[in-house]
């Protein structure tokens, strides 16, 4: 095996030193099954944190689909099969119908999230003639030039779009406040900025957010803020986009998507990361009417995406999702969690608060109510020491991200939290 040394250098030589690597001393897999990761070392590392292999790395039921479809037939949309449309109408029926909104029954392909969240704006300017965009004011939704012009969760040198406006997503968790004025002032400056965003000329073709906030760090918002977004954005004649590539796929627990979780009745719904369990594949869910009104007027060709590999790939995907009831394994694993991370809360003053629901959860670390991201970071190297993998997300960097693939199981959850006992026993404030 090569030496971490020779391969750091051998990265940096290539592909360069600028994409981040996680830990002070990084970590060099060779090969995964189901939560398990084996190092160079040929030691064996817990998946806490990798939300790519939702059913599991390696899952047999996925290779096998991609391989069988693999070596019978690979091609476009441009010709008609059938395995496309079978995946369709799965994926599809995984949208509930909401009362009084379209329903959200056609879908577009793409090969990464990034896509997905580019062909979602184009359809908002050209279903609104507008341009203007309100994000949040940490997030990150992808690589290409609009969304670079709208990240603000990640370093980017692109700047910040004239046409975006950043919200700032409040955390009941920092804020003592009652929850309706914090709700009040944040609807007040959403107002502010669609005002803004239109005296500037640019209009509100949509807002896009994690119905989550994820990458914000999973703040608490106060409820009806998700709705309250949507409702202003649509009344100033924009288009609610959730992008669901952290939050969807039955991570919450309770819901197949994010949005039906935290309330929010999108137009669009983007996904990607877990949707191939590492084959990239994503999309773009939406109702008949838009479809229609982007398809008549564009000649949309995606040259990989939909292919029949893919839909095999994803549809193998949701059996295994169904077969091992991997979402109801989300509620219970994360609701048994969820109170060990309460209990974290009390037991250590530096834990402010837990964050999340279902597989998706943290604990957001602060002294004398100032952010704490150097406990973040040892509880990370503390819990790499204990062979297990989480990391940290938000604004202060102070929020312990732990995301596994949900094919968690309840074996491993005791090795998670007994780890994370340890390593915040031996925290330095
Ligand atoms: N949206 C969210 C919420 C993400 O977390 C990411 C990736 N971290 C993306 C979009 C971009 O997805 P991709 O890397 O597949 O382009």
């Amino acid at each position: 095996m090569p030496t971490n040394a020779e391969l750091l250098a051998r990265r940096n030589r290539t592909i360069g030193p600028y994409s981040p690597l996680f830990y002070t001393e990084p970590l060099q897999f060779v090969s995964a099954k189901g939560v398990w990761l084996t190092e160079a070392s040929g030691e064996q590392y817990l998946d806490g944190y990798n939300n790519v292999p939702h059913v599991g790395h390696a899952n047999d039921r996925v290779v096998r689909a991609l391989s069988e479809q693999a070596a019978t037939l690979n091609i476009h949309t441009r010709y008609l099969n059938e395995r496309i449309y079978d995946y369709s109408e799965q994926l599809l029926a995984t949208f509930d119908p909401v009362p009084g909104r379209p329903a959200l029954d056609r879908v577009f392909y793409g090969n990464s999230g990034s896509e997905a969240n580019e062909l979602a704006l184009r359809i908002a300017r050209q279903h609104t003639g507008t341009t203007g965009l309100i994000v949040s004011d940490y997030s990150y939704h992808g690589t290409t030039i609009t969304l670079a012009q709208m990240t603000t969760g990640l370093k980017t040198r692109e700047p910040l779009g004239d046409h975006v406006r950043t919200l700032r997503i409040p955390d009941l968790d920092r804020d003592a406040r009652p929850e309706e004025e914090v709700l009040a002032e944040t609807l007040a400056e959403l107002d502010a900025a669609i005002v803004s965003l239109q005296e500037a000329g640019y209009g509100v073709s949509a807002c896009l957010f994690d119905p989550l906030f994820s990458t914000e760090g999973m703040p608490r918002v106060p409820s009806g803020l998700v709705s309250g977004i949507a409702d202003r954005v649509r009344a100033a004649g924009g288009l609610v986009i959730a992008d669901e590539v952290q939050s969807g796929f039955g991570r919450t627990g309770t819901h197949m998507w994010g949005h039906a979780y935290a309330g929010l009745t999108p137009d669009l719904v983007t996904m990607g990361k877990p949707m191939g369990n590492g084959h990239p594949m994503s999309a773009v869910v939406t109702s008949e009417a838009i479809l229609d009104e982007f398809g008549s007027q564009n000649e949309f060709f995606n040259t990989f995406a939909g292919n029949p590999v893919s839909a095999a790939v994803g549809e193998a995907v949701l059996q295994e999702m169904a077969a091992e009831q991997l979402m109801a394994r989300a509620r219970i694993l994360g609701a048994e969690a969820r109170v060990a991370l309460d209990e974290f809360v009390q037991e250590h003053h530096f834990v402010r608060s837990a964050k999340g629901a279902g597989m998706f959860l943290g604990l957001d670390f602060a002294v004398d109510g100032v952010a704490a991201p150097q406990i973040a970071k040892q509880v990370v190297e503390g819990m790499k020491a204990r062979h297990v993998l989480i990391s940290r997300i938000g604004p202060t960097e102070s929020v312990l991200k732990v995301r596994p693939p949900l094919a968690f199981g309840e074996r491993e959850l005791p090795t998670l939290l007994s780890a994370l006992q340890e390593t915040l026993a031996e925290v330095v404030v």
